[in-house]
């Protein structure tokens, strides 16, 4: 817990799974001064559990919490805590199955009881793990895709840019017309011209223009109203060690189709913690649609699926030192 008067109080304590008591005034639950994080630990073939880019979970984390004048976190507790339940817990992860990993979902949330509207006084700091198979992992099959021409994620000057749970909240309903529509997921367009493409629900989204060692990998930039992935960054970063050409560059939704449909854009596909890299075959707007590529998985969104899993579990060099291993108790 952080009070405004004693800052951080204790260290991180690993507790049974269960229900916490907390006021029906608890300020955060009313006025949605909450933030969290997910990331992954994966089991390397020897045991060994490896965390995936802590330290880069731990400083969206802070700067989740500035936007919404929280306290930060340090980013030692934040690892701390991290490596108290990889330890303690993350022995439930089975050893022979690489498609299931440890989901640590870190919260930060206003827990004094108070209506008063102004920042909290008081913060409750939670990490919880789930031992997940991963959102599509399983079957890196091409999704298909609803542009929400309707609806917005974000705002100029809002809290796009953090991961707080709101954001998520106001996607729902886009989300369901999503599903009502045959889709799995959806594509949110910039909130001002509302035509350049941002990200999906949970996921940072690429696009391959071109084929083979030519091709060039593409992702919007971070213009303040879309989340900054960590798996995209590392994305960026593998694909460049891979010879492609990266850069970030505004696409709108009327060139994607176009490009699409004269064979330009040859693939595109989402990232994120829970989605690795998941390739998008078809793109529905309006009455209308396209198929991107042919509609299949596309090489290389394969080859960085393939270039991320084997680092997550330990099968190439950790050039960049993204792991941080622990053995279990
Ligand atoms: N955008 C949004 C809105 C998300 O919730 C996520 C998942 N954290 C992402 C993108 C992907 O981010 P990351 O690669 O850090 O999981």
């Amino acid at each position: 817990t952080w009070t405004a008067d004693a800052g951080w109080a204790g260290r991180p304590r690993v507790l049974p799974f269960g229900d916490l008591p907390f006021s029906p005034a608890m300020a955060g639950l009313h006025y949605g001064q909450v933030v969290f994080e997910g990331l992954k630990a994966y089991r390397r073939r020897d045991g060994a559990l490896g965390t995936f880019r802590p330290d880069a979970h731990a400083r969206r984390f802070q700067q989740s919490a500035r936007r919404l004048a929280m306290p930060e976190l340090p980013e030692e507790l934040f690892l701390e805590a991290v490596d108290a339940f990889v330890a303690r817990d993350g022995g439930l992860l089975p050893a022979d199955d690489p498609r299931l990993s440890l989901y640590l979902r870190p919260i930060l949330f206003a827990s004094e009881a108070s209506l008063a509207l102004r920042p909290a006084r008081e913060y409750t700091f939670l990490l919880m793990g789930f031992v997940t198979e991963g959102f599509f992992s399983d079957r890196p099959d091409p999704v298909s895709v609803l542009v929400s021409r309707e609806f917005s994620r974000a705002a100029p000057g809002g809290t796009g840019q953090a991961k707080c749970a709101g954001n998520y909240a106001g996607a729902f309903l886009a989300q369901r017309q999503a599903a009502d529509a045959g889709c799995r997921q959806v594509v949110w367009l910039d909130p001002v011209e509302r035509r350049w493409i941002e990200e999906m629900g949970g996921m940072n989204l690429f696009f391959v223009r071109g084929s083979g060692p030519s091709a060039e990998v593409l992702t919007p930039p971070l213009t303040g109203t879309l989340l900054p992935g960590i798996t995209r960054d590392s994305l960026l970063t593998l694909a460049a060690e891979l010879g492609y050409t990266t850069r970030e560059e505004r696409i709108s939704v009327d060139q994607w189709r176009e490009e699409s449909e004269s064979g330009l854009i040859t693939e595109a596909f989402a990232c994120g913690t829970a989605a690795l890299v998941t390739p998008i075959g078809e793109v529905r707007d309006g009455d209308g649609g396209w198929l991107v590529g042919d509609g299949k998985a596309g090489p290389l969104a394969m080859e960085l699926r393939t270039a991320l899993t084997d680092l997550h579990q330990g099968r190439v060099d950790d050039a960049h030192s993204w792991l941080r291993w622990a053995t279990t108790e």
